[in-house]
C-alpha cells in the first residue's frame, strides 16, 4: 500500500516537471534559447584556511546551461530526454535503474556517466533525492548480524542466519520496524574482509551489524547506515585498507561525495568513527616489511590532494596527521596483512580489542 506521502511527493514531482518543460517549450516558441540554471554544490574546497562554508550545505554558485554552448546544448538534450523518462516512471509509479535509462537512447548518452550527471541535474533542479524521482540502483552493499527489518512487506531476518550476508536494501525509504539488540555497527571496506569475520563467526562472540559497500560505498549502502545509526542511536566504526582509496571511502562514508554533494545532507554519517588501519598500526602490531608497500605515484598524487580537503582541516584534524604520516613514511598495507601472525587476527583481537579499549578516531 503506498504511503500518502510519497503519494504526494509523486504529485509535487510531476507539477514540477511539467513547469520545467512548459518554460523550455515557451523559450523554443517564440524563439529565444531556453536556459536552465542549475545549482552547483561542493562538500569541500582545497584551501584549509579559507573561511569557506563546504560543509554548509548551501549551493556554491549556479551554472546557466543554454543552447549557444555546444556542450550545453547535448546536456540540456540529455537532461530533457531523462526527464521525460523520469516523468513516466512516476506517473506509472514504477521504479527503473539508472542503467535501464542509458538503454533508452544509447546513442544519444553515448556511456553512463552522462546518464549519471543529468539524474544528479535533474535531482538539484527539481529539489530532491535519486530515489524520489524512482530511479534506484543496484545495491551492492551487504550487512549480517543483531538486526531484523521489513523493506516493503518484505523481511530480513539476520539474526536467524547471524553470520550469513544479506544484500542491503534497495528501497531504503520503505524499511521501517527495525529490530537489534547490537551494541556497535562496524563498516569493513572490502567484501574479502566481511566474509572472513562471516567464517570467523564474528558475530556469535560480538554483538553487532557489519555492513560493507564492497568498494566505494553506493547511495543505498550509505542510506541504510545513516538510517541505523540514525534509528538505533549506535556507534559506527569504519575499517579500510591503511592506503588513499581506503582512507577516500571513509571520508565518502564520512562527509558524503562531492558527485552527489548537493544530496550529502541524506548520505553523510558524521557519527563515524575510523577504527583502522591506521598508518602507525603497522608498527604497533609489528608488521613485517614485506607486508608494507610503497606508495605509487598516482597514491601520492591522491593523498597530497586529499590533505588538502577543507573539511578534515576542520572536522577531523587527526585524520588528517595520520594521512599526513602515511605520506611521511610512504608505504601502504591492506587490512589483510595485520592476519600476518593468525589468519582471525582481525575477528578475535585486532577488532574488539580496539572497540572495547576505544582505539578510534
Ligand atoms: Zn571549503
Amino acid at each position: 500500500m503506498e504511503g500518502k506521502r510519497s503519494s504526494s511527493q509523486r504529485g509535487d514531482l510531476l507539477r514540477k516537471i511539467r513547469e520545467v518543460t512548459r518554460s523550455i517549450l515557451e523559450d523554443l516558441s517564440n524563439g529565444r534559447s531556453p536556459s536552465v540554471s542549475i545549482d552547483r554544490f561542493r562538500n569541500y574546497c582545497t584551501n584549509p584556511n579559507a573561511n569557506c562554508y563546504c560543509s554548509s550545505d548551501f549551493s556554491k554558485g549556479k551554472e546557466i546551461l543554454t543552447l549557444q554552448r555546444e556542450c550545453h546544448a547535448h546536456r540540456l538534450n540529455v537532461m530533457l530526454r531523462v526527464l521525460l523518462i523520469v516523468q513516466q516512471l512516476l506517473q506509472e509509479n514504477i521504479h527503473g535503474s539508472k542503467r535501464d535509462i542509458y538503454y533508452m537512447h544509447p546513442t544519444v548518452f553515448s556511456e553512463q556517466s552522462v546518464v549519471d550527471r543529468a539524474i544528479n541535474d535533474l535531482c538539484i533542479l527539481l529539489q530532491c533525492s535519486r530515489h524520489n524521482l524512482n530511479v534506484v540502483s543496484v545495491g551492492n552493499g551487504l550487512v549480517m548480524g543483531w538486526l531484523r527489518f521489513l523493506e516493503g512487506g518484505r523481511k530480513f531476518d539476520c539474526i536467524n542466519s547471524l553470520n550469513t550476508a544479506h544484500p542491503v536494501p534497495v528501497h531504503v525509504e520503505e524499511v521501517k520496524d527495525i529490530i537489534s539488540v547490537a551494541q556497535y555497527i562496524l563498516v569493513v571496506e572490502k567484501e574479502s574482509v566481511f566474509q572472513r569475520l562471516a567464517n570467523d563467526q564474528f558475530c556469535n562472540t560480538n554483538r553487532c551489524i557489519v555492513i560493507t559497500g564492497r568498494g566505494y560505498p553506493d547511495v543505498p549502502t550509505r542510506r541504510f547506515l545513516r538510517l541505523l545509526v540514525e534509528k538505533l542511536r549506535l556507534p559506527a566504526y569504519c575499517l579500510v585498507d591503511c592506503d588513499p582509496y581506503g582512507f577516500d571511502i571513509l571520508a565518502t562514508y564520512r562527509f558524503g561525495s562531492m558527485l552527489m554533494a548537493y544530496d550529502a545532507k541524506f548520505l553523510r554519517v558524521p557519527e563515524i568513527r575510523w577504527l583502522g588501519a591506521f598508518p602507525s598500526d603497522s608498527e604497533n602490531y609489528g608488521l613485517p616489511n614485506q607486508c608494507l608497500l610503497p606508495l605509487t605515484a598516482d597514491d601520492l598524487r591522491r593523498t597530497e590532494a586529499m590533505l588538502h580537503r577543507c573539511y578534515l582541516q576542520r572536522e577531523e584534524p587527526h585524520w588528517r596527521l595520520e594521512l599526513e604520516l602515511m605520506l611521511q613514511r610512504g608505504v601502504k598495507f591492506e587490512i589483510e596483512a595485520l592476519s600476518v601472525n593468525s589468519i582471525s587476527f582481525l575477528s578475535k583481537e585486532y577488532i574488539p580489542s580496539k572497540i572495547q579499549g576505544g582505539v578510534h578516531m
